[in-house]
């Protein structure tokens, strides 16, 4: 089923999760061992992200480098199809632009659509590590829309093959990444919000933003949103913060702020073990103020922390 029939049949506010494929060289069963304990809460849907390949330097026996391309977390596809295996539960895979061409991307999305999977969350993807910045694949899509645009011609039976007539017709659902703190390479809010309207305007049925620690800036974002003409749902996306590291470096990926508060909180604790106890507290308390809220959706990011997502969910239900 598609997101966005879950999000209309909803009577109450749906719990979803998502997960990154295991690094190469793991096996499926990481993810049933992470996942196992959180099918309890019935999710609607279970994200997966998307990897590109990372350039690499390889030594040779001779002391000279090779550069090869080595795609860490492959097999977003093949875990969407077998979670809907072993657990009966909808997936959502992530597609990127970054790294792959229209063609890769054209046959993924056909794998997705005979494996009876029918949503996708369509995102730009970052700049490949050994980039200053974003740089399109040669052959594959700039913009998040661009990619969006694509999956449109297939969801009308127009593949990249000018000679395929009458062509098989998708039916993707698509959401797109939102950011409530705006994405930092948007020149100001206003012009992020514009190239958001645009995506919902191409075809996006649902937003999923960015993590966020202060849900004053969902809400914020929501109103913005609501004022610039955007209808669609807009679903909060929440991850536990369980290390003092992340001060530093969530806002360095992410270029997300975390509120004083929480922030002083962590400094004075003492162990990452009581971290995880004031990030738990966090997200509990951020997660019954949205659901008090009515957000369609409580999306949290489980990445190498179901434990924490399990007893928040538990203690939200
Ligand atoms: P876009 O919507 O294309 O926007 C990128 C930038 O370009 C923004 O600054 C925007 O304002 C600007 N822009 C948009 N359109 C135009 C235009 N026409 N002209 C000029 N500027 C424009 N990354 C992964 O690699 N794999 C994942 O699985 C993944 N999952 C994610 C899930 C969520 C919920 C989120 C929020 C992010 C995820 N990311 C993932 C990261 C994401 O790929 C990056 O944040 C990326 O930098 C931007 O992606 P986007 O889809 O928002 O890009």
């Amino acid at each position: 089923m598609k997101v966005i029939d879950h999000i209309r049949q909803a009577k109450d506010t749906l719990v979803s999760f998502e997960i990154l494929p295991p690094l190469k060289g793991k096996t499926i069963q990481s993810i049933y061992d992470h996942l196992d304990p959180l099918m309890e809460f019935k999710p609607s849907w279970i994200n997966v992200t998307y990897h590109r390949a990372e350039t690499m330097f390889k030594k040779k026996l001779d002391g000279s480098f090779s550069k090869i391309e080595v795609r860490k977390r492959p097999g977003t596809v093949a875990i969407c199809a077998a979670l809907r295996n072993h657990y009966n539960v909808d997936t959502v895979p992530h597609l990127i632009c970054g790294g792959f061409t229209k063609e890769e991307t054209e046959n993924a999305l056909i794998d997705l659509n005979f494996l009876g999977i029918d949503n996708v969350l369509v995102l730009r993807g970052d700049a490949a590590k050994n980039e200053a910045s974003f740089e399109p694949h040669p052959g594959g899509h700039r913009y998040a829309i661009d990619l969006m645009r694509q999956i449109s011609n297939l969801n009308t039976g127009i593949y990249l093959e000018e000679d395929i007539q009458n062509g098989g017709k998708t039916n993707f659902c698509m959401g797109v990444a939102g950011y409530p703190e705006k994405h930092f390479e948007a020149p100001n809010p206003e012009i992020d919000m514009e190239y958001l309207k645009n995506k919902v305007e191409a075809g996006a049925e649902y937003i999923m933003t960015q993590m966020f620690f202060d849900n004053k800036k969902y809400f914020k974002f929501v109103d913005d949103c609501r004022a610039a003409g955007i209808e669609v749902p807009i679903i909060p996306g929440l991850k536990p913060l369980t290390t003092r590291k992340q001060l530093t470096v969530l806002p360095r990926v992410f270029h997300i702020d975390l509120p004083t508060e929480l922030s002083l909180e962590v400094m004075k604790c003492k162990t990452d073990a009581e971290v995880e106890e004031v990030g738990t507290e966090w997200l509990l308390n951020q997660s019954r103020e949205l659901k008090k809220n009515g957000v369609p959706v409580l999306h949290y990011y489980t990445i190498g922390k179901p434990k924490v997502v399990y007893n928040v969910v538990k203690q939200i239900q």
